[in-house]
């Protein structure tokens, strides 16, 4: 029976990393789901045949619980995965990473609790080893789950606090070294007490340093929660002997912690540079700009596209809100028919998630061979004659390179204006997600064509189709 358990945990690993290999390309990355998936019910299955879960009498005694619980989760995940709009779908992974974080806690308080109640510290309990991975994962579990919340409640626009108290990162550094202390005192004794404090201060600290961050870095914090709640589900495998914990949770640890690098890579930030430095959080600027934004209309637009050499769409975050990538995809189509030669430029963190755009042009059926990275297209935007903006700004705002005192200075940006004619479609005069006023608006070369992104490109398919 061990050896069966131990060879279809090994399987569920080995989906999970299948799975995983397949998400990094758009092409298989549906199928990726599906095997990452089947990696886990294969592991959830796994476990109710586990020796030591058949002959725990708290098992038996609570296996209609442990159902309805897998019910109510299973169920909630299962319909909220089918509705969830494309556009929410950070704060959907934000939720059920503090789940993970949460449930990795929970393990290791189950564990203190024995420990507690065999009347000795958790190195005693547990022994040395596991009772240091044991204290870390509950730690770092904790600070995941209520650091995902709040992540979820901001990106959700349910919460718009950036401080809570004066000298914040210093309280946080004080908390932070009193968590330390209370993990070192629960390694040689446990109670009840002090187990609630460690567990009351571990939340509160996530809570604490989550708040100030900036929301335009929310998805960075959220893909590092991600990367934690992975580590602390590893170290509780480790104190539960459960292999399939383990490898999921170094998989989910490193996968976080390079998704993390390259999307604080892709802004030229540091990971600390996110946490304190706020972006998003001051008031966002207006109608303010250096001079005027001068518009110009669908039909006009069309034609400057239809007569075009070259036209190089950029997709942002409006892109997605506006559901547009059909009709954009429509437009490219009509503008190839007329030979002109089209291309789409995708920035490494436009829209909400790395990837966002690329999976809604894959979606409408855009061909691969079209869609090209930052690196590979900025030095094509000058033999361009005209590059068509739909919802995006933070990643084409050339404030990014030339005004040091902006807070996107350093991000690198796709290098929009370098085109003879640039036409942005968005809605309003706004500003960005991260606050900062956008100068290419008001460049002699853009011309602004407001309206939804949806609306307006099918003003341009129209314009595009009368000629
Ligand atoms: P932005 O959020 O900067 O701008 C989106 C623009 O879309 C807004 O100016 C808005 O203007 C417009 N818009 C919104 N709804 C619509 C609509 N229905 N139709 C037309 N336009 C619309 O988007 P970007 O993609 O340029 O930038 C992404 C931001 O997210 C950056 O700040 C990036 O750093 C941040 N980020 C992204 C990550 C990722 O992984 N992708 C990770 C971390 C951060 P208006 O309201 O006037 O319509």
């Amino acid at each position: 029976m061990g050896l069966v358990i131990d060879a279809s945990y090994l399987a569920a690993a080995i989906l999970f990393i299948v799975g995983l290999k397949r998400m990094s390309s758009p092409v298989t990355a549906r199928r990726g789901i599906v095997w990452a998936g089947l990696g886990m019910l294969l592991a959830t299955l796994v476990t109710f045949g586990t020796p030591e879960l058949l002959e725990s009498e708290h098992f038996v005694t609570n296996l209609s619980l442990i159902l309805a619980g897998i019910a109510v989760g299973g169920g909630y995940a299962w319909i909220s995965g089918k509705r969830v709009a494309m556009t929410d779908m950070p704060q959907m992974i934000a939720m059920y990473n503090g789940m993970g974080g949460g449930a990795a806690a929970t393990i290791a308080a189950v564990e203190l609790l024995k420990a507690s109640e065999a009347g000795g510290g958790a190195e005693a309990y547990l022994g040395p080893d596991v009772a240091i991975l044991a204290i870390l994962g509950a730690l770092i579990g904790a600070i995941s789950f209520s650091g995902s919340i709040i992540a979820w409640a901001k990106l959700d626009g349910r919460l718009h606090l950036s401080r809570l108290l004066p000298g914040q990162h210093i309280v946080n550094a004080l908390l932070a070294i009193v968590l330390l202390l209370f993990s070192v005192m629960l390694y040689f004794t446990t109670d009840l007490t002090s187990i609630s404090i460690f567990f009351g201060l571990a939340l509160v600290l996530g809570v604490f340093i989550t708040v100030p961050v900036g929301g335009a870095d929310m998805p960075v914090i959220i893909s590092l929660f991600n990367a934690l709640t992975g580590l602390a589900v590893g170290f509780e495998g480790y104190v539960l002997g459960n292999a399939a914990m383990i490898i999921a949770g170094i998989v989910v640890g490193s996968a976080g912690s390079l998704l993390t690098h390259l999307m604080a890579v892709a802004m030229n930030r540091s990971v600390a540079n996110v946490f304190f430095a706020g972006v998003g959080t001051g008031p966002a600027s207006t109608d303010s700009g250096p001079g005027e934004m001068k518009e110009i209309q669908a039909q006009d637009a069309g034609i400057l596209m239809a007569f075009a050499n070259q036209a190089i769409i950029i997709p942002g975050y409006g892109m997605a809100v506006a559901q547009a990538q059909h009709k954009i995809w429509e437009l490219v189509q009509l503008l190839g028919e007329r030979g002109v030669t089209v291309k789409f430029a995708i920035h490494p963190v436009a829209g909400r998630m790395p990837g966002h755009m690329n999976v809604l042009l894959a979606e409408a059926g855009v061909p691969y061979d079209m869609i090209y990275d930052m690196e590979d297209i900025n030095a094509d935007f000058s033999n361009t004659t005209v590059t068509l903006v739909i919802g995006a700004n933070d990643v084409v705002n050339p404030s990014a390179k030339t005004d040091t005192t902006s807070p996107l200075y350093g991000m690198p940006i796709l290098d929009a204006m370098d085109a003879d004619n640039v036409i942005v479609i968005k809605r309003g005069r706004g500003a960005g997600f991260s606050g900062v006023e956008n100068p290419l608006f008001f460049a002699d070369n853009t011309r602004m064509l407001f309206g939804d992104g949806q609306k307006a490109a099918s003003e341009l398919i129209q314009a595009v189709k009368e000629l």
